[in-house]
């Protein structure tokens, strides 16, 4: 599957929209992603993580772990590919942690996952978390990049598709300056 094939999910999916948005920061922005929808159909999933799956089957992953929520069905799907046990983390009083009684024995060799990278703080905790239970990480595993190439694990680190998503502030946004009206996504027009 090339980018643009993977492009076409996302956009067919309704996942990654082009107009003009009003980003939870504040910024202006002409793209905006919601992985979660690309979930809603099973068949695009499979097809995405069959192919992020190709760059870890040689790893011999035990376990797949992604923070929920966006992590969860993507670690799902990337066990179901790599034959490997599928657990989420969660932050309890702030602190990234397993519960329901997952557990990750020591020596396991884990692939971290997460739908969208963006400063991928998430990704750390979780690398922080399987370290702690002296797991080892062999390389974590994104949908989409939006730092554009620019983070670092230290492990190994793929994603099907890196994305710069430009912001502007209110002042300076060219959408403003051509009247094209602003949507807050996830919520009615303003
Ligand atoms: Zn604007």
């Amino acid at each position: 599957m090339n980018k643009e094939q993977t492009m076409k999910i996302f956009k067919d999916s309704g996942a990654l929209t082009e107009g003009h948005f009003l980003l939870t920061s504040g910024r202006h922005s002409s793209k905006y992603i919601q992985c979660a929808k690309v979930f809603q159909y099973p068949q695009y999933a499979q097809q995405l993580t069959k192919e992020l799956a190709l760059y870890f089957k040689d790893n011999e992953v035990d376990i797949v772990i992604g923070p929920a929520i966006g992590g969860i069905i993507l670690a799902y799907e990337m066990a179901r590919c790599l034959d490997a046990k599928s657990i989420f983390s969660e932050r309890e009083d702030g602190v990234m942690q397993l519960r329901r009684g997952f557990s990750i024995p020591k020596g396991s060799r884990v692939l971290v996952v997460e739908d969208v990278v963006t400063t991928g703080g998430s990704v750390r905790e979780v690398i922080e978390l399987v370290s702690r239970l002296e797991g080892d990480i062999v390389g974590v595993g994104s949908l989409v990049d939006r730092s554009n190439g620019k983070i670092d694990f230290g492990v190994k680190f793929h994603s099907l598709l890196t994305l710069n998503i430009e912001s502007y502030d209110a002042d300076s946004c060219p959408l403003c300056k051509q009247n094209i009206p602003i949507i807050k996504p996830g919520s009615k027009k303003l």
